[in-house]
């Protein structure tokens, strides 16, 4: 069987939840037998946003085989428990270096290369890639941006051409839109909705469902006036009102009947009636009245959240095993530098010191760690994480003064954090970092090694420096556990400190492969702890929400 095709587009404005909502529909397919995949399309110039600033798109995601990729990655891998693959991640950055590639090798010679059709091929081609490097029956492919955007145009004309190429019976298509709410009338409009429909219809694409995204209840007659003005069948206008819980997505749409619509126009029978149980008691127990636990986040891109989606999503997922609520404080590192430390992390159940990159707010986190040592606050480091608890280690403990990172003080005497050789003597910032799944063996008997209750495991990653191994018997003797290391015994990988409720860091990156149908041994820990620290009876639920 030929994989089928199902097309996300965005319309009005950007950030209406098309990632989010093409990964629901994936689960509501997956619920019904289907094998799927998903591919996101972006239309910006950057090869891959491994060198843009999390201010720009949002955190970084990172894939097994170290692709580094837009958030919504992380959400199709949490909504339909896929492993993706670099095939499932597109942009325009990649699709012109390739052309410009062949063109220089004189694969071209001859010709005139132009967006249309070289462009508009390699666009084509990628999609086919993906269809055939799995055996999914479905493919979902979410084009990035707004229609309209100048930058969309070459992926809309190659998706048009697709349905031409491979027939309407195997594409579908599915336009997400914004309808505004006027206060002064107290009115949601449809006219931005209405526009944006026939920008598309005029690169070609007709819709076939209209999602109507509105932060207000959407009344029966404005659905058929968009059905009406948009061409659609009535019932294929779905109106998703903002929701609290993200989770909640897959199970509203469901009620909307948007997998029958969409598998009706694709000419394709359930292959099982959708099994959701899991799932609607995942949803159930998230809106449970729970005590809730505070944890610290402390970070400096700390004003936009998305920074941070994948490791806020894990601590949710951990949280509900444990029958509480992640109270969530966003802590920025640069405050904790200027202001009393005491007063910002005071109060606090837990703290978890995420990645990042660069010198600013550094100095912070390095506190951070020092308050969470001191006061047995339990810890969780991730990435600089881990390199910040071994700086305030080395300073503190060791009394190694002005100890550092080699990335953030070249000339430290003490650089107990370094940069690993293999990235020594690199001049390309982009895609050289080490990235993706590698594997670590635990020592028996850590904490660590408890907590996963295996003692290989494979984590991924996103770095280029490393603890120094010149300091690793002196931070052993005073009191630190190397707790996880490559399998070689040369990389440290996790580190753990003795005589402390928890503290653990990890030079990988867990938040990446938690899901919400099974929450991450490091976060789990976490939660525990930070319900020790609140006085809540610990325990930890036995939730199935396989399917
Ligand atoms: N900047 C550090 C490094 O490159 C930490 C990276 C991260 O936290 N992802 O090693």
């Amino acid at each position: 069987m030929t994989t089928k095709l199902i097309f996300f587009t965005g319309g009005v404005i950007s950030s209406v939840g098309k990632g989010v909502t093409a990964a629901s529909v994936g689960r509501l397919l997956k619920a019904r037998g289907f094998d799927v995949t998903i591919q996101k399309l972006d239309p910006y110039l950057n090869v891959d946003p491994g060198t843009l600033s999390p201010y720009q798109h949002g955190e970084v995601f990172v894939l097994d085989d170290g692709s580094e990729t837009d958030l919504d990655l992380g959400h199709y891998e949490r909504f339909c428990d896929l492993h993706l693959k670099k095939s499932s991640t597109v942009t325009t950055g990649q699709v012109y270096e390739e052309v410009i590639n062949r063109e220089r090798r004189g694969d071209y010679l001859g010709g005139t290369i132009q967006v249309i059709p070289h462009i508009t091929n390699e666009i084509k081609r990628r999609v086919d890639l993906l269809s055939h490097s799995t055996d999914a029956d479905i493919a979902l492919i979410e084009v990035g941006g707004t229609v309209g955007d100048i930058e969309s145009q070459p992926f809309l004309e190659a998706i048009r051409e697709l349905r031409n190429d491979l027939g309407r019976e195997d594409t579908a298509f599915v336009h997400i839109t914004w309808l505004p709410y006027l206060r002064a009338t107290n009115e949601t409009k449809t006219k931005p909705t209405q526009h944006s429909v026939r920008e598309l219809r005029s690169v070609g694409i007709l819709p076939d469902v209209i999602i109507a995204r509105s932060d207000y209840p959407v009344e029966k007659e404005l659905s058929s006036k968009i059905a009406q003005f948009c061409d659609v069948r009535e019932d294929a206008v779905i109106p998703l009102v903002t929701a609290d819980l993200l989770y909640e997505i897959p199970l509203v749409l469901e009620q909307a009947g948007i997998a029958d619509i969409l598998l009706d126009r694709l000419n394709l029978t359930p292959k099982r009636p959708p099994v959701m149980d899991g799932w609607q008691r995942m949803v159930a127990e998230l809106k449970k009245p729970k005590p809730s636990i505070k944890i610290g986040l402390v970070g400096k891109y700390v004003e936009l959240h998305d920074a941070y989606l994948s490791v806020r999503e894990a601590l949710n997922h951990a949280a509900l095993y444990y029958g509480v609520d992640v109270d969530l404080r966003w802590i920025s590192s640069t405050e904790i530098e200027k202001n009393n430390r005491k007063n910002l992390l005071a109060d606090l159940d837990c703290i978890i010191v995420p990645g990042g990159f660069g010198s600013r707010g550094v100095e912070g986190k390095i506190l951070t760690a020092q308050y969470a040592r001191e006061n047995k606050v339990p810890y969780l480091g991730l990435c600089l994480g881990l390199q910040v608890m071994m700086i305030e280690f080395a300073r503190n403990v060791l009394g190694l003064e002005d100890a550092n990172s080699s990335e953030f003080d070249k000339l430290t005497p003490y650089p107990v954090i370094d940069l690993m050789i293999e990235q020594r003597g690199l001049s390309q910032m982009g895609g050289t970092m080490r990235l993706g799944l590698y594997p670590c063996s635990l020592k028996p008997g850590t904490k660590s090694a408890d907590l996963y209750g295996t003692d290989l495991i494979q984590e991924r990653h996103r770095h280029r420096y490393e603890f120094n191994n010149a300091y690793r018997q002196k931070f052993e003797e005073n009191g630190m556990v190397f707790a996880g290391l490559s399998p070689d015994g040369v990389l440290v990988e996790m580190a753990e400190l003795k005589d402390h409720p928890y503290m653990i860091a990890s030079q990988f990156h867990p938040e990446f492969l938690s899901r919400p149908n099974h929450a991450h041994p490091l976060f789990l820990g976490l939660i525990e702890a930070a319900c020790r620290k609140a006085g809540l009876p610990v325990q930890k639920n036995n939730l199935d929400f396989t399917n």
